[in-house]
């Protein structure tokens, strides 16, 4: 046999090898299924059925945030702040509680003073508007809260009145029990998070940067129990725990020209053609793909629960990259997860067929990938617009922000989320997670080095489109669950 050809061999063999040995270094790492350790706490039995009348209650509230701000209905919110004062008793004679401005909700658990940080649960209480478009109907009015086969139907039952009511029926029954906290606990519920958080959660975190507070983590919503949304794991649920967050900002780019009348257009066009042009420019030129840690982190933990050869792959990311990078690519929600978006959402410009525009305007959002930062999307842009006539600035209608990535897998919060996972919720993989969209954690940012974008609800594909859509709802099965989650994570603090 000539030599190359041995040396050919030889050379492909060892590369098998080198793949395999990774493979099952990573299997190994990570094989489960998770399981609980010693030290479970002996929680409370839950009142469930009076947990159910409760959240009924708050579902009934129709605390809509309206993007047009004057459409909402102050008195409503109020009217919430009221029903937990009259529904949740102990809390209220036991824990500090502050009302911020309209919006904002405080509630402080003082604990025995151990030396331990305090922590933050967040939560929002303001829903996205329930209206019926075209034929998507909901089968249950949204504010009826009704339950009918063992399912809850309303708005904001995912979306995320269940996790504020987590929390609150956790720190009632707890108190019923005569138990207190290791650590302080703290409570903030914001009004306005479905509409940018400005005036909940920015104020009550400012508020508690003025008392120069720090948390060990912050639990806000994001991330859920995913189940049958991934095909290779089959139908075993994934903890899709939010790690790090994509950041937000919108451009605003604005083209001027010469008003004037139309029958005698300018030979180089109007201002909307030039923004047109632009735009065009920019769409042609997406962001670039790139696999943010937490996301590789993700895929090497689901390697002992995937078939052999996918498990190679996931487990080989130095060699796989680009692979996974064009396969997530080809589909917009795993596209999302692996790039800087760009969507053009407003365009505005004329008033009249006969009349030349002097103004276009056209508003561009953004969801940044970690990595990627407000001043290098504004470079980038202007470079690619390469027109001195295009001015481009942060719309600056919603707060921007950098993406945030606070928290490791090796961390207290994390590795509590999965502990709990074990007993309240046996067979779940837990990973660390991007989570593509906005949160009012975003605000708590340097406050903790720890935020965990995560609710114990177990949710399908279709479940998920129900949250800002129709016919939003949640089984109680999966409630129970989920409270019981919040009772075993307390107890751990
Ligand atoms: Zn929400």
């Amino acid at each position: 046999m000539p030599v190359l050809l041995i040396t050919a061999i030889f050379g492909a063999l060892g590369g098998i090898l080198i793949l395999l040995i990774r493979y099952f270094s990573v299997k190994k790492q990570y094989a489960g299924p998770d399981s609980p350790d010693s030290g479970i706490p002996d929680i409370p039995e839950p009142d469930f059925d009076g947990f159910v009348h409760r959240l009924r209650r708050m579902i009934q509230i129709p605390t809509v945030s309206w993007t047009d701000r004057s459409k909402r209905d102050p008195a409503l919110f109020s009217q919430f702040q009221d029903e937990l004062v009259r529904l949740y008793p102990r809390v209220h004679q036991s824990l500090g509680r502050e009302v911020h401005g309209d919006f904002g909700l405080i509630y402080h658990w003082q604990g025995k003073a151990t030396g331990k940080k305090p922590v933050l649960f967040l939560a929002h209480y303001d829903v996205v508007p329930a209206e019926e478009r075209g034929d998507e109907t909901w089968e249950e009015s949204p504010f009826s809260a009704r339950v009918r086969d063992g399912v809850l139907w309303g708005r904001g039952t995912l979306d995320i009145k269940s996790q504020l009511a987590f929390t609150m029926e956790t720190a009632e029954l707890l108190l019923k029990e005569g138990w207190q906290p290791d650590r302080d606990i703290y409570f903030a519920f914001g009004g306005d998070e479905e509409i940018s958080g400005r005036e909940g959660a920015q104020n009550m975190a400012g508020l508690f940067k003025q008392r120069g507070l720090e948390f060990e983590f912050v639990l806000d919503e994001g991330g859920i129990i995913a189940k049958n949304q991934l095909a290779f794991l089959k139908d075993r649920p994934a903890a899709l725990v939010g790690l790090a967050e994509k950041g937000f900002v919108t451009f605003e780019i604005t083209a001027k020209g010469e008003s004037g009348h139309s029958s005698m257009p300018f030979k180089e066009g109007t201002a909307v053609g030039r923004l047109a042009r632009g735009v065009v420019r920019l769409e042609k030129r997406p962001f670039p793909t790139r696999l943010d840690p937490v996301l590789s982190n993700m895929l090497e933990r689901f390697v002992p629960y995937v078939s052999t050869g996918l498990g190679i792959v996931f487990s080989n990311l130095w060699l796989t990259r680009p692979l996974i990078q064009y396969i997530f690519s080809k589909n917009k929600v795993t596209d999302s997860l692996i790039r800087t978006t760009q969507a053009v959402t407003v365009f505005k410009a004329g008033e009249q067929e006969n009349v030349l525009p002097g103004e276009a305007v056209c508003l561009v959002n953004h969801r940044i990938l970690p990595g990627d930062t407000i001043e290098m999307i504004g470079r980038r842009h202007r470079q690619t617009l390469g027109d001195e006539g295009l001015t481009l600035a942060d719309a600056g209608n919603w707060p921007s922000n950098d993406p945030i990535s606070a928290g490791d897998t090796g961390d207290t919060g994390f590795k509590l989320i999965r502990k709990v996972l074990a007993v309240t919720h046996p067979g779940v993989i837990t990973v660390p997670y991007l989570v593509n969209g906005s949160t009012d954690s975003k605000y708590y940012r340097d406050l903790t080095g720890q935020i965990l974008r995560f609710c114990p609800l177990v949710l399908t594909p279709e479940d998920v489109a129900t949250i800002h859509g129709v016919n939003e709802r949640v089984s109680l099965e999966n409630l129970e669950k989920g409270l019981r989650f919040y009772l075993q994570l307390f107890s751990h603090l």
